[in-house]
């Protein structure tokens, strides 16, 4: 195994006045040492990165030739060494070439934060000339464009803009509208997070790419880990931080860069000159306590430094976790919002009912009870004419459109969304993270539609269930 682990050593060579090394490859002068006294030479830290990324997709032949792929693209450290390790995979300098067909995405997460147009313009355009630098096909959307994306299939290429100077003012402030309906930081990261996934999803499916590879690092992936479990999100971090995210059903995402530390990655960066840009996100700036992601960073950071083996134990314990042969069979049963598995069909005699049971006590003793919960703007537009969702609760009646499979979409929103009816549809984390939000009703329309088709869905399943043949029918005859 080639692996090294995050707390190995990796400094650059002080020059010792006793011992003099040289490259353990060639005799050549090093420049970096890694694990203990591993000395690699400006060449041989080169090859070794390329063989180590290569061999994380290679030895699985998941990526197929010509196959492909597209780069998440962020401008950080792990982000900028996937992408210029796939350049060098590709050069004449590499011995086996990389097989797949790269491109890039960039979302522009501007409208999250309080930039001006010139500023978000400004770190778009330094993201923008790195890419095109690269030689490869790109393309760069906005955080926004995921509250109106087309249904599965549908292809709408307007959402698409590679002029992302061409700020639509409506979309962003319907998302800051719906960002402000989570309380806390912790939440509205965890939503960003979902936006940006649909978005990074949806611009694969609609220009051909079945892969999508990731720049996390171990360091990444171990706060991952350790922050799902304080999230509740404890049964999908084999999703979340796995090599491979097979949660869509088409396209599946890879997690190349996960065997890299954050010191090799940042070592790659220096020695071959690749700048990362430094883009803001909400937690930029933000206290040691604000979320629960930053608390768990500046944990993980802090023992790191004081025990250098703390990154690979978290990481290789996370990555024993693996979804049970259950989860995988019922993988149709997804969450509406985070699509992973659910995690919420547990016995009666479970933490999860005795929480659901207090929460309904209490909702009834105050006398708020979820079906009641109407929407004060239902009926009357609120201006928004990308986000416009004052419409959701009318009662149109229309006629259904044919479509039998539980996918007409004629009779949308006949029905009151209610809170049961959108927990029924979230695995335990999201129902955390919906609790988090001032007003459900701000979740976007592709969310909601969702539910209500997968509502649809479970009653007509219902309805014609004694015609069914079940499994043992079925072998029976
Ligand atoms: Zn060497
Ligand atoms: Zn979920």
């Amino acid at each position: 195994m080639c692996s090294i682990l995050e707390g190995d050593n990796l400094t650059p060579v002080v020059k010792s006045k006793k011992i003099v090394r040289i490259c353990m490859k060639c005799d050549n002068k090093p420049i970096v040492i890694i694990r203990i006294d591993d000395a690699f030479c400006r060449d041989c830290f080169w090859n070794y990165c390329i063989h180590k990324f290569r061999s994380t997709f290679g030895r699985t032949h998941i990526v197929k030739h010509k196959e492909k792929v597209l780069l998440a693209y962020s401008g950080g450290h792990g982000s900028t060494a996937l992408l210029h390790m796939v350049i060098d995979g590709l050069s004449e300098r590499c011995h086996k070439k990389i097989g797949f067909i790269p491109g890039i995405v960039y979302i522009n997460e501007g409208a999250t934060l309080n930039l001006t147009a010139e500023e978000n313009k400004a770190k778009c355009d330094e993201i923008v000339s790195v890419m095109e630098k690269s030689g490869l096909p790109y393309f760069v959307s906005s955080l926004e464009n995921a509250l109106n994306l087309m249904p599965d299939g549908e292809v709408d290429d307007d959402g698409l803009s590679r002029d992302y100077s061409r700020m639509d003012l409506n979309a962003e402030q319907s998302l800051r509208q719906r960002l402000a309906a989570f309380k806390t930081l912790t939440a509205k990261m965890e939503f960003i997070k979902i936006l940006r996934h649909k978005l990074i999803l949806d611009i694969a499916r609609r220009n051909g790419y079945n892969k999508v590879m990731t720049g996390e690092t171990a360091m990444n992936l171990s706060i991952q880990i350790l922050s799902n479990i304080a999230q509740g999100k404890g049964a999908h971090i084999s999703i979340d931080t796995g090599f491979t995210d097979e949660r869509d059903s088409k396209i599946m995402i890879l997690r190349p860069m996960r065997e890299f530390s954050s010191k090799e990655v940042a070592m790659y960066n220096h020695f071959y000159g690749m700048e990362p840009v430094t883009v803001p996100n909400l937690s930029t700036k933000a206290t040691r306590n604000s979320s629960i992601h930053q608390l768990t960073e500046s944990f993980v950071t802090g023992l790191q430094a004081e025990f250098p083996s703390t990154v690979s134990t978290i990481f290789r314990t996370g990555s024993k976790m693996q979804l049970t042969t259950n989860q995988r069979k019922t993988n149709a049963d997804t969450c509406s919002l985070c699509k992973g598995p659910l995690d919420t069909s547990v016995g009666d005699a479970s933490a999860l009912n005795a929480t659901q049971l207090s929460m309904k006590l209490s909702r009834r003793q105050l006398g708020v009870d979820a079906r009641s919960a109407t929407n004060p703007d239902a009926g009357v537009c609120c201006g928004e004419v990308a986000g416009c969702n004052s419409n959701l609760n009318t009662k149109t009646e229309q006629a259904c459109c044919g479509e039998g499979d539980g996918s007409c979409r004629s009779n949308t929103n006949t029905e009151e969304l209610t809170l049961d009816m959108l927990n029924d549809a979230l695995c335990y984390g999201c129902r955390l993270l919906v609790r988090d939000m001032n007003d459900f009703k701000q979740l976007p329309r592709t969310i909601t539609d969702e539910i209500y088709q997968k509502k649809r869905r479970q009653q007509m399943r219902a309805e014609i269930d004694e015609f069914l043949l079940s499994d043992n029918d079925a072998e029976d005859s």
